[in-house]
């Protein structure tokens, strides 16, 4: 148990450095307890009563996630994990821009689908992998929020500026370009406006396990029929 534990620590630890991101110069306010909180929480035991686990998510306020506009950004049956989510540490701590992201672990050439339809407004794909720029792919919504899928491959995006997709469309090809130290897809819903530093805001998904204050991280999520 005790090895098991540490091992947890060590692969958290791991995961915290390589992490990401989008093309930003602040410093992380990470810590050891947050990683230690991580480790914890992020091996996917949680399920079903996440409601009462402060641990899991931010302190904001989330809509009703049966209910949730959004679905994971990956085809139905398909099967990815979380490696950091909401408030976990890194970049994606309170009080970042990226406090409400996800970083879905996914080989580089993974499908990428639409979270919630809208219409395309910026796209990014000249990036190499392991190197910038980042390869961004963003959505704006009816309500005047803005979806963004990074760190796509090279020549990944399959929309472009002023197109319109329906959730489930194709977006693009996951990679691991910018700020990503191993191929993930950076999903973060942002408020008014895309540019970094952005204010993202809470969201969950209404096509997978319950997750009320959004996904876990640790934990795989499969996307079901919606
Ligand atoms: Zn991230």
């Amino acid at each position: 148990m005790r090895y098991s534990i540490l091992l947890l620590l060590f692969l958290t630890i791991i995961s915290c450095t390589n992490d990401d991101d989008t093309s930003k110069f602040t410093t992380t306010t990470a810590t050891a307890s947050d990683d230690i909180n991580n480790g914890i929480y992020g091996n996917g035991d949680n399920n079903g009563n996440d409601s009462n686990n402060s641990s899991n998510g931010c302190a904001g306020d989330y809509p009703e996630w049966l209910t949730s506009p959004y679905v994971l950004p990956y085809p139905v049956g398909k099967t990815y994990q979380v490696a950091l989510s909401h408030c976990s540490g890194s970049y994606h701590s309170p009080g970042q821009p990226d406090q409400y992201a996800i970083d879905f672990r996914m080989n580089i050439g993974t499908l990428i689908t639409a979270a919630r339809e809208g219409t395309v407004v910026y796209v990014q794909e000249s990036g190499t992998d392991y190197m910038f720029p980042n390869n961004i792919v963003v959505v704006k919504h009816g309500d005047g929020t803005y979806a963004q899928y990074m760190h796509l491959t090279k020549n990944g995006a399959l929309v472009t500026p002023d197109s319109f997709v329906a959730k489930g469309d194709s977006i693009g090809y996951s990679g691991a370009t910018g700020l990503a130290g191993y191929p993930h897809l950076h999903f973060v819903v942002t408020q008014d406006s895309w540019p970094y530093p952005y204010t993202s805001i809470p969201y969950n998904f209404k096509n997978t396990a319950s997750n009320p204050r959004s996904l876990n991280s640790g934990r795989s999520y499969t996307a079901e029929p919606y």
